[in-house]
């Protein structure tokens, strides 16, 4: 049954910190949240204060070790993140709309994929937490060796808006099931489901202050608790400048280890030997998902020549087919940008291309109305070093140019300086194994266009795109430092 929403419904008290098991009203600054679909303010959030912050990240380090939490049976650590997935699909009726409402999420996507995804990701890890797979290596007469993966203690986790459940899930799974406590911090846009989320891992029997969620700016407390010497190892999600900076400061304050997943400018190859009528649908979709608010947004369309007209015009009218409204109504196809700021971002580039000789085919300006929207917008007419086809612009822009033969289009796919992920669509397999060889992406895709729940896949980009990986075992592994043990017989 899909609950019943009204907007207006949040709980405020949610718009605050989460500290050794309790929600914390925070002593810092006082941050405006607003609705995108709308532009109400939904709540001040009180963001933590600096000493706040600290404390969260010592209260984690205490709670780690002293709970036991990083060496009780991992079978039993394994029920507890069961248990807390199940919780989390049963509330649903709070969960769903708090995400809908304070984000660019709409309500049918949240029910129908973000929500399962997120426990269904919390399970997947759980099933890790006694596969350490740790290895065996000397054997010999005098001598055993093998290798212990023990947990970091703290990791650091900060988020980006764009789907905060989701990304929290990422984060949380493979740090919680290898033992670590976690502090979180997620966008001061999105504040509000994480808080909840916590809340229902206590419920769940995760021990007080293993999950820890503070709140505020990037600049103060983000990097702030990065640098916290109890942090142990970083796990960032958001754009490549942030990541830069955050991997300053895990140099400066360790070095530590931090996994970077970062920003993306990826390309959809269309070949004229595609199914097109299926090629075309993904691409229109793989923009407009989330408004394009995604980091694998394909935001590029490489099409053959030949077939680059009739292409472009299908796309264009798929775009235009989209409903924008707000994220609850169930009419909607297309929600809102995040923030004003967003938004003028992404118009900024609109209008550069257009300087730079390019033609908004359809599109190419923001929606007359409350909230914050833009249209589906296609631009061609482009050249390959133009602002709007180089600078990831997160929002429904595509970018159209064509290619001549293979070399062509993969020399266009490789040439930004980001490698998150890749589209190819052809019904030629030895081009498409080409073409998987060839593209410098830390994901491509065949065929089809996005994740879905293989959760043993990882993620993660090349090139300017981040370094380490989300999901998989690799996710799990890089919760993790290893130890060797060396005994002589
Ligand atoms: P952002 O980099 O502005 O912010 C991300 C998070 O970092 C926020 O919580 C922010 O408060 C925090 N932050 C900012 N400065 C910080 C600092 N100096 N130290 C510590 N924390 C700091 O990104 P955003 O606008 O929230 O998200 C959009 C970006 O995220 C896009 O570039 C997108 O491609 C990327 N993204 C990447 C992936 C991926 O898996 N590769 C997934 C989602 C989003």
């Amino acid at each position: 049954m899909t609950p019943e929403f009204n907007p207006d419904s949040i709980r405020p008290e949610l718009a605050a910190n989460f500290i050794a098991g309790r929600r914390i009203l925070g002593q810092g600054a006082v941050l405006d949240v607003v609705r995108p679909s709308d532009g109400a303010l939904l709540a001040p959030l009180h963001a933590a204060s600096m000493d706040q912050m600290s404390q969260a990240a010592e209260d984690a380090a205490k709670a780690q070790k002293q709970s036991g939490w990083g060496r009780m049976d991992p079978r039993a650590r394994a029920r507890i993140l069961r248990r807390w997935a199940d919780a989390i699909e049963a509330d649903r009726a709070v969960l769903a709309p708090l995400e809908a409402v304070g984000s660019t999420r709409t309500l049918g996507e949240i029910l129908a994929w973000d929500l399962p995804y997120t426990a269904e990701c919390i399970r997947f890890f759980a099933e890790f937490a006694d596969k350490h797979g740790g290895e065996v290596g000397a054997t010999a007469d005098d001598r055993f060796g093998f290798t212990a993966n023990e947990p970091y203690g703290v990791v650091a986790a900060i988020a980006p808006w764009n789907l905060p459940l989701v990304m929290a899930a990422w984060k949380l799974g493979p740090a919680l099931a290898a033992g670590n406590a976690v502090v979180l911090k997620p966008s001061e846009l999105t504040p509000f489901s994480v808080v909840r989320l916590a809340e229902l891992a206590i419920e769940a029997g995760l021990p007080a202050g293993i999950f820890n969620v503070v709140q505020g700016m990037g600049h103060d407390i983000g990097d702030g608790l990065v640098r916290a010497d109890q942090v142990g190892k970083v796990s960032f999600t958001g754009s490549t400048a942030t990541g830069r900076a955050i991997m300053s400061a895990c140099a400066a304050t360790g070095p530590k280890p931090c996994t970077l997943e970062l920003g993306g400018k990826s390309p959809q190859i269309i070949f004229a030997d595609a199914d097109l009528d299926k090629a075309c649908a993904i691409v229109a979709r793989a923009i407009t998902l989330n408004a394009g608010q995604v980091c694998v947004a394909g935001s590029r369309l490489l099409v053959e020549a030949r077939v680059a007209e009739e292409v472009t015009a299908r796309i264009a009218a798929l775009l235009r087919a989209h409903r924008l409204g707000e994220t609850w109504n169930a009419s909607t196809t297309m929600g809102p940008i995040v923030s004003e700021k967003q938004l003028a971002g992404i118009d900024a580039i609109v209008q550069t291309a257009r300087a730079e000789g390019g033609e908004a085919i359809t599109g190419g300006a923001r929606v007359d109305r409350d909230g914050t929207f833009y249209q589906p917008t296609l631009l061609t007419g482009l050249s390959a070093d133009a602002t709007a086809v180089q600078s990831e612009i997160f929002g429904p822009v595509l970018t159209v140019q064509s290619f001549a033969d293979d070399e062509e289009a993969y020399a266009l796919a490789n040439g930004t300086r980001y490698g998150l992920a890749a589209g190819v669509h052809t019904q030629n397999l030895s081009r498409a194994i080409r073409a998987t060889r060839a593209l410098e992406a830390g994901t491509v895709w065949v065929n089809r266009y996005g994740r879905s729940d293989d959760f043993i896949l990882p993620t993660g980009g090349f090139k300017q795109s981040g370094i380490g990986k989300d999901l998989g075992r690799e996710a799990y592994l890089g919760s993790c430092k290893s130890k060797t043990v060396l005994i002589g017989l």
